[in-house]
């Protein structure tokens, strides 16, 4: 396995050099694009790994998932569905134009900015602070690590120009879907995207989805199954954004993907793979990273369809 990876890493490292590292925050500007690095961890807890696996990155919105498993827990589906839903987009994870035109003014669904941003009014907490707490810890159980922090070059980066998840934020206040104070909500949204991982940390959080929701070091369950299972099917249609489906079809796993350049992916009953290359296609997924998992899929027959 281990030389399967180096082989698959050293193959793709050409497509590094495509695409564009996302500068809209501008305290990503100075990521390295030439950075690629695979994690595994399978559901036994054995680890694989290849080149730059150990870099840190911003979890950027691969922490979405970790709010939306947490507004899980503390509300039913079916409340939640009441403020967003689960429908995938064929727009960019960070447009307007559904919130006026579809859906009764609820987000599509979790994994872009404006589903994020409601999931997290709907995690349980009386304060910003409380509410950041609750997921924050829980990613730290998730990716098995205690030693998760936040950057906060980019944190305040991301403070000071994300204007575009503000106008969607004040949006969803007008509309009710949002009824607290929005800039504390989106403090917190920003702060949680702004916690550096490694692919490591991202493997260990797919491998837990992998396992139906137990920790594969402790045995501990922290997810039910049926959480975890209406995760995967929303990482599924939801997490590539408007590539989805593109990625269903090359891939054919559920992962999700932040501007990082990280994306986890889940071979449910297998494993956790966290994939780190910071160069971005049109819809701010890892070119490199979707090669390494296309050709990783392809050698290991994982695709789930
Ligand atoms: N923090 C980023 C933003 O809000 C997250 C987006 C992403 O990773 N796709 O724009």
């Amino acid at each position: 396995m281990k030389d399967l990876l180096e082989t698959i890493v050293e193959k793709n490292r050409k497509w590094t050099k495509y695409g564009n590292i996302a500068t809209y925050i501008p305290g990503l500007a100075n990521s390295d694009a030439d950075h690629l690095g695979v994690f595994i961890c399978d559901i036994r807890g054995e680890e694989y790994f290849a080149g730059d696996y150990d870099v840190k990155f911003t979890i950027q919105s691969i922490s979405k998932i970790v709010s939306f498993i947490c507004a899980l827990i503390d509300n039913d589906f079916q409340k939640l569905s009441k403020k967003i839903s689960v429908e995938p987009t064929a727009d960019g994870f960070n447009s307007i134009v559904n919130l006026e035109t579809k859906n009764g003014h609820r987000p599509l669904n979790p994994m872009i900015n404006a589903g994020a941003i409601a999931t997290i009014s709907m995690v349980n907490g009386l304060t910003p602070k409380e509410k950041f707490n609750r997921v924050y810890d829980f990613m730290k159980k998730v990716t098995n690590n205690n030693h998760i922090y936040i950057n906060n070059n980019i944190y305040y980066s991301e403070k000071t120009t994300g204007d575009r998840n503000r106008a969607l934020a004040y949006y969803m206040k007008s509309t009710g879907i949002i009824e607290e104070n929005i800039e504390e909500i989106l403090n917190v949204y920003f702060k949680l995207c702004s916690i550096e991982i490694t692919c490591k940390d991202i493997a260990y959080m797919g491998a837990v989805l992998a396992n139906d929701g137990i920790l594969p070091m402790s045995g501990e369950r922290i997810i039910t199954k049926e959480i975890s299972k209406i995760v995967k099917a929303v990482m599924t249609t939801c997490g590539m954004y408007d590539s989805s489906g593109k990625f269903a079809v090359k891939v054919g796993l559920p992962a999700k993907s932040g501007v990082g350049g990280g994306i986890m992916a889940v071979v449910p009953k297998k494993m956790g793979i966290g994939v780190l290359g910071p160069a971005l296609d049109e819809s701010g997924n890892s070119i490199a990273g979707i090669k390494v998992l296309e050709d990783l899929s392809k050698e290991l027959d994982l695709s789930i369809f």
